[in-house]
C-alpha cells in the first residue's frame, strides 16, 4: 500500500472547525487508497502559551522540564484529531512521539532525530488504521522527553516520511505555499511552483518561517518528495524537489528577511594560529549558535573577527568573548544587537553574474547601509539597520522582479 504523510501546522487545527476540515483530507486520500499518516502540531498558539505558563513560574525552566511541558500540546492535538476521525467513521489511532520510538539525542528543546521506529506505524497502516502522530517531539536513550526545536514538526514528518518510504510528505499550512518573499512584507510576492531542496534550505535558514530547516535536509538526504500547500482550498502549492536543469535559469528564486539578530565584532585580536580556534570554543561551550563569521587580517599583527548570532543567544555570547579577551589581546568588543539579514537565493546565480551588483544597487538607491556582506554559492546575505530590513526586502524584490512568475522576469532566461 502507497503511504502519504500530512502534517497540519498549528493553524490548521486550531478549533474543532479546522480539525474536522483536516480530517476531510485524510479521508480523502484513504479514499484514493493511500495508508495515511498524519503529524500534527499544537493548536494554534498553544506553544506559545506554555512557554508563557513556564516563564511566569521560573525565567530560567531547566530545559528537560520545558519539553516535558511543550510536548503535551501536540499530544492533545493527535488525540483530537483521532476522535474526530472516529466521529467521522474512520478507524484512527494517535501516538506520541515516545510511543513510534521516535530517538533522539539528548539536546533539550533541540533535539535531533536519531532514528525512528517504523513497525508500529506498519502494523497499525496494515489493520487499516490511520495513524496520527504527534510531530516535534521525541525521547532520548533515557526515556527523557525532548523537543525538536520551534517548527520542528515539519521534521517530524519528513523524517517519518523518510522511514516509511512514504509517496509525498504533504505539509498542510495557511499559505498557498512557498512564495518568492515574505507576503506580509513585500505583498505582491507569488507563489512558486517548485524549488529546489538547496535553494529552500537556505531560504529556510535566513528568515522564511514556513519550513523547518532540518525537514528540507532529511528531505534532500531520504529523497522524500515535499509539497507545502494550503489547508483551506485544494490548489496546489509548492513542490520541493531535487535540482533540474531548467532551475538555473532563474536567477533569484526568493528573498528573505532575518529579524532578531546580533553581531559580535572582537577588534584587533593578535593574528597568530589558534585564537579564532579559542574563540568559537568558548562560544560552543556557551552553546551559541554562530552564523557569518567573517575574519580579516588587518595587518600582519593584528586581525578582526566578527560573527551573528540570535539575538537570544548575546547575553551568553558576550559573557564568553570577555571570558577571552585578553587571552588573544582583543582591543575591543563591538556589539550590534539592532541588526537583521537580508537575503537573496537562487541556484541561477552560480551561471549569472551581476547578481550582487543588482541587489547592492537596490539597496543604495534606498539609502540603507550595508554592514556586512556574506556568501553560499547560491546566496547573498547583507546585515543592514534593523529599522530599515523591511523597506530593505521590498527594494530587493522590486529589483529581481519577484513579484511576477519567473518566465516572465527580464532576469531570467
Ligand atoms: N508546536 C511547535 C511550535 O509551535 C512545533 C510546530 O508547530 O512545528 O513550534
Ligand atoms: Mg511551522
Amino acid at each position: 500500500m502507497a503511504i502519504i504523510v500530512q502534517k497540519f501546522g498549528g493553524t490548521s487545527v486550531a478549533d474543532a472547525e479546522k480539525i474536522r476540515r483536516a480530517a476531510k483530507r485524510v479521508i480523502k486520500a484513504v479514499e484514493n487508497g493511500f495508508g495515511v499518516v498524519v503529524v500534527a502540531s499544537a493548536r494554534g498558539k498553544q506553544t506559545d502559551q506554555l512557554i508563557a505558563d513556564a516563564l511566569e513560574l521560573n525565567p530560567n525552566p531547566p530545559k528537560r522540564e520545558m519539553d516535558q511541558l511543550l510536548s503535551t500540546g501536540e499530544q492533545q492535538t493527535v488525540s483530537l484529531f483521532a476522535m474526530a476521525l472516529d466521529a467521522m467513521g474512520y478507524d484512527a489511532i494517535s501516538f506520541t512521539g515516545s510511543q513510534i520510538r521516535m530517538m533522539t539525542d539528548s539536546a533539550h528543546t533541540m533535539a535531533r532525530i536519531k532514528s525512528i521506529g517504523a513497525e508500529r506505524i506498519h502494523k497499525q497502516l496494515d489493520k487499516g488504521r490511520i495513524v496520527i502522530v504527534a510531530g516535534f517531539q521525541g525521547i532520548d536513550k533515557d526515556e527523557n522527553i525532548t523537543t525538536l526545536g520551534r517548527g520542528g514538526s515539519d521534521t517530524t514528518a519528513v523524517a517519518l516520511a523518510a522511514a516509511l518510504g512514504a509517496e509525498e510528505c504533504e505539509i498542510y499550512t495557511d499559505v498557498d505555499g512557498i512564495h518568492t518573499s515574505d507576503p506580509r512584507i513585500f505583498k505582491n510576492a507569488v507563489k512558486m511552483d517548485e524549488i529546489s531542496y538547496d535553494e529552500m534550505l537556505e531560504l529556510a535558514s535566513f528568515g522564511a518561517g514556513v519550513m523547518h530547516p532540518r525537514a528540507i535536509e532529511f528531505g534532500k538526504k531520504y529523497d522524500v518528495k515535499i509539497h507545502v500547500r494550503s489547508s483551506s482550498n485544494e490548489t496546489d502549492g509548492t513542490m520541493i524537489i531535487h535540482e533540474v536543469p531548467q532551475m538555473e535559469g532563474v536567477i533569484v528564486s526568493g528573498a528573505t528577511v532575518k529579524k532578531d539578530m546580533a553581531k559580535v565584532g572582537l577588534v584587533g585580536v593578535d593574528n597568530v594560529p589558534g585564537n579564532a580556534a579559542k574563540v568559537f570554543a568558548h562560544l560552543a561551550k556557551a552553546k551559541v549558535i554562530v552564523s557569518d563569521i567573517i575574519q580579516t587580517e588587518i595587518s600582519d599583527k593584528k586581525a578582526n573577527l566578527s560573527f551573528m548570532i540570535g539575538i537570544s543567544d548575546l547575553a551568553a555570547a558576550k559573557k564568553a568573548v570577555e571570558q577571552i579577551k585578553d587571552e588573544i589581546n582583543c582591543e575591543g568588543i563591538f556589539v550590534r544587537d539592532d541588526i537583521a539579514e537580508v537575503s537573496v537565493v537562487g541556484i541561477g546565480m552560480r551561471t549569472h553574474y551581476g547578481v550582487a551588483e543588482k541587489m547592492f544597487t537596490a539597496l543604495a538607491e534606498a539609502k540603507v547601509n550595508i554592514d556586512s556582506i556574506t556568501t553560499s554559492e547560491i546566496r547573498i546575505s547583507c546585515a543592514v539597520d534593523e529599522d530599515q530590513a523591511e523597506d530593505a526586502l521590498k527594494v530587493i524584490c522590486a529589483a529581481f522582479e519577484l513579484d511576477k512568475p519567473p518566465e516572465q522576469r527580464s532576469t531570467s532566461d
